[in-house]
């Protein structure tokens, strides 16, 4: 994979809350590392001003190896042990396995229902996942977790008429996610400044032994030093508007 450090001239994105008002955030993704390299340096900065900071990966990576003597299950052990090595790196609050087999991922009702579940349980203000909608060339797992998970977060999480047990038998309150950040997006519009937080992004990807290669710590961050670091996103705000409707409601078609 790419890594997707952007070499252009600070873009001030949206504002988030402001530095000094932590929050929550869920990172939701295919695989052991995709959070790392796509936007390890988010999460770390966030963890650093006290956000809570929760990771969801609905495989655990057991296809990600071309060493013909490695079995998958073993290797998804090896890399749940990485990926949980990587989140104490970051500050993570908790790294939550969904034990979907990897490379066979699909947007069904169980998959968009577990993460449905998780926003309701965790509440997080700002969710993180793939771009589903990317033009190019993208792993078939990262482009369903992401329409799983914009599913899940719109309107799925915020009615409770969807996956009705979650109320109805567990008393978990429906859920209104206020931010989406999508990565890998051809079209980012948020751009997080991560210079500061490089070290602690590395430390977090230098986690994944069994996925770097040859790649030492020196390699990588040498090729941004002196130069300003960020991740960009597509930003997609759901916040509340007066009324109690969601942005896009209309466009939508939703009906109440
Ligand atoms: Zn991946």
């Amino acid at each position: 994979m790419k890594f997707p450090f952007r070499r252009q001239r600070p873009v001030p994105g949206l504002p988030l809350p402001a530095p000094g008002e932590p929050t929550s955030a869920m990172v939701v993704v295919a695989h052991p590392d995709d959070a790392e390299f796509m936007c390890g340096g988010t999460v770390a900065r966030w963890c650093a001003e006290g956000w809570d900071v929760w990771y969801v990966l609905a495989t655990s990576g057991d296809k990600g190896t071309r060493d013909l003597e490695v079995d998958g299950q073993y290797l998804a052990a090896v890399r749940e042990r990485e990926q949980r090595e990587a989140g104490k790196a970051l500050g993570l609050r908790e790294v939550i396995f969904l034990g979907h087999p990897d490379g066979f991922l699909v947007n069904s009702h169980e998959l968009r229902g577990q993460v449905v579940r998780l926003l309701r349980r965790y509440r997080p203000n700002v969710v993180i996942t793939w771009d589903p909608f990317a033009s190019r060339l993208n792993h078939t797992d990262h482009r369903i977790i992401g329409q799983a998970t914009l599913d899940a977060a719109f309107p799925a999480s915020r009615d409770h008429l969807y996956y009705p047990r979650d109320y109805a038998e567990d008393g978990m309150e429906p859920h209104r996610v206020a931010d989406l950040l999508l990565a890998a997006s051809a079209s980012p519009d948020y751009h997080v400044d991560v210079t500061a937080h490089l070290g602690t992004k590395l430390d977090a990807l230098m986690k994944h032994e069994s996925q770097i290669g040859q790649r030492t710590r020196e390699d990588i961050l040498k090729r941004w030093s002196g130069k300003t670091a960020h991740e960009s996103f597509r930003r997609i705000h759901l916040g509340s508007l007066p009324g109690g409707r969601s942005p896009g409601d209309e466009e939508q078609g939703r009906t109440k």
